[in-house]
């Protein structure tokens, strides 16, 4: 396992290749983000910001969403994955967003979990991009890269690999290691094809390594 230190390298390392990583969900404010964040489950983010121009012309608050109907708001996201669900979660959000919050997203983690649709991942998303409240939201790519680094253990649950991550990593870097960690797995150490043989952290992964030497073999 990477200690504190070691860490800390790994993610400069990342930092400098990736120094403009920023959260790919179109939005204007922090109900645009919600919604975008509950529909990007399961569903890759070019997805969702090709569907929510229209649904935020027709939408554009939590009020007007509150009181659509199902058969409205399906057409505007039926490119994405299980739009059906999503469709009754984010009206469902909108509507406890007016009963509960005066039509305002809320700003802690506890409140925004309580929002249908909306689990620890999404709240994190929303306070760390929205609000500029340290949080680290752990996806697919982000457990994927901490893993492959050794940062994380390999059967650490999402929970523990963002509990590490904060033991790690400064509060006022947590959302930037956040993004950056997305884009280095996203366009870098990739699910299928990781980019061992040209990574400035090869020397650091245990895993790349590997890598490397199964493939010398095969050649
Ligand atoms: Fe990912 Fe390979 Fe780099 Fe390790 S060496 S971080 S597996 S790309």
């Amino acid at each position: 396992m990477l200690g504190k230190q070691k860490t800390m390298e790994a993610i400069e390392k990342m930092f400098k290749m990736f120094p403009e990583a920023h959260g790919e969900l179109i939005h204007q404010n922090p109900y645009e983000l919600l919604i975008a964040v509950i529909l990007s489950a399961q569903a890759t983010d070019v997805s969702v910001n090709k569907a929510t121009p229209a649904l935020f012309n027709a939408f554009p608050t939590p009020q007007s969403l509150a009181v659509a109907s199902i058969d409205e708001i399906i057409p505007k996201i039926k490119t994405i994955g299980l739009y059906r669900n999503k469709a009754k979660n984010i009206r469902a959000c909108a509507q406890q967003l007016i009963e509960r919050f005066d039509g305002k997203v809320p700003r802690t983690r506890e409140e925004l979990i309580s929002l249908p649709g909306v689990g620890r991942k999404t709240a994190n998303v929303v306070l760390g991009d929205a609000f500029g409240i340290p949080a680290i939201a752990v996806d697919t790519h982000v457990e994927r890269v901490t893993k492959r680094l050794r940062i994380c253990k390999l059967d650490a649950s999402v929970l523990e690999v963002e509990e590490t991550l904060m033991r790690k990593i400064p509060k006022e870097l947590w959302v930037r290691t956040h993004h950056t960690l997305i884009f280095f797995g996203r366009y870098h150490c990739t699910a299928r094809s990781p980019r061992c043989e040209v990574c400035p952290l090869l020397e650091m992964c245990q895993d790349g390594k590997v890598r490397m030497k199964l493939n010398s073999q095969k050649k």
